[in-house]
């Protein structure tokens, strides 16, 4: 008796969209949108950022979910009113769980111009108020797992037995896919997760579909088990990101994401009256 592997039904293929500069940034990507949280869930957004000493992000807060930071290219120091600082370097992440309240800056270190990504990541309403945490991974410290001509780098969640060591308050598989020419690997990520592949350099072929640099492939929840086949033909490079939906109503203000109304009425009350500290 054999059993045949099921490939992972893509559900649509997204462009991203470019934007120009302003007083922050060089220039800037659009990755997931903000404005379809039901189709994206747990996942509120993902920026491509371009920025240097001229911009960056000063003093802001954020409440009610969780920002995961990716330096791809130049420096990016960071600062917060619990008092921490540190420097995301090339390759490094950064996991903030800004949760009841935090106030922060993410501004270009160096001469170099930074090219970061950023997500999104919401929290489910018994998780918003918890306290803010830091995690910063470091790239020497990701897990790394060779595949057939490629390799991929363990950022959170499992892939093999490869289990990485970032904590959450809501579960992500987050996965860098590097693959040479020839590469090839099947990925199976839980049936109830939403995943969504960013392909960053080259062109792959995912689930059968060819998906060129600067697309972005979404896989709704589905039932039983299957897998996603990646391959490529040339040098590329793609992050997959997987979790559970959290389907909660949500509603985003600037830097809050909460569950209600009053919710966001509460946070600028307690920001203004300076409990996110200073
Ligand atoms: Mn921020």
């Amino acid at each position: 008796m054999s059993t045949a592997v099921v490939q992972r039904p893509i559900s649509r293929i997204e462009s991203t969209r470019d934007y120009p500069g302003d007083s922050q940034v060089n220039a800037k990507r659009i990755v997931v949108s903000f404005d379809a949280f039901e189709r994206t869930d747990p996942f509120i957004m993902l920026a491509e950022d371009w920025f240097d000493r001229k911009g960056g992000f000063d003093t802001h807060p954020h409440r009610g979910f969780e920002t995961v930071t990716f330096a791809l290219e130049g420096k990016i120091r960071h600062r917060d009113s619990k008092g921490n600082e540190g420097l995301l370097e090339p390759g490094d992440i950064q996991w903030m769980t800004a949760g009841r309240g935090i106030l922060h800056s993410e501004i270009a270190e160096g001469e170099e111009q930074v090219h970061s990504l950023q997500l999104w990541l919401n929290l489910p309403a018994s998780k918003k108020m918890v306290e803010p945490r830091y995690q910063d991974i470091k790239k020497e410290k990701i897990p790394v797992l060779p595949i057939e001509e490629g390799e991929v780098r363990v950022i959170s969640g499992k892939f093999g037995d490869v289990l990485a060591d970032t904590k959450h308050h809501h579960p992500v598989t987050l996965l860098d896919v590097a693959l040479r020419p020839d590469g090839r690997t099947d990925i199976s990520i839980d049936p109830s997760y939403r995943i969504f592949v960013y392909v960053l350099e080259g062109e792959m072929k995912i689930s059968g579909e060819q998906v060129k640099a600067g697309k972005v492939v979404w896989f709704d929840p589905t039932d039983g088990e299957s897998v996603i086949p990646f391959e490529a033909a040339t040098d590329s490079r793609a992050l997959l990101f997987a979790g559970p939906p959290i389907n909660e109503r949500i509603v985003q203000y600037g830097p809050f994401v909460m569950n209600t109304r009053e919710e966001i009425l509460q946070a600028f009350n307690d920001f203004n009256s300076g409990t996110f500290g200073e």
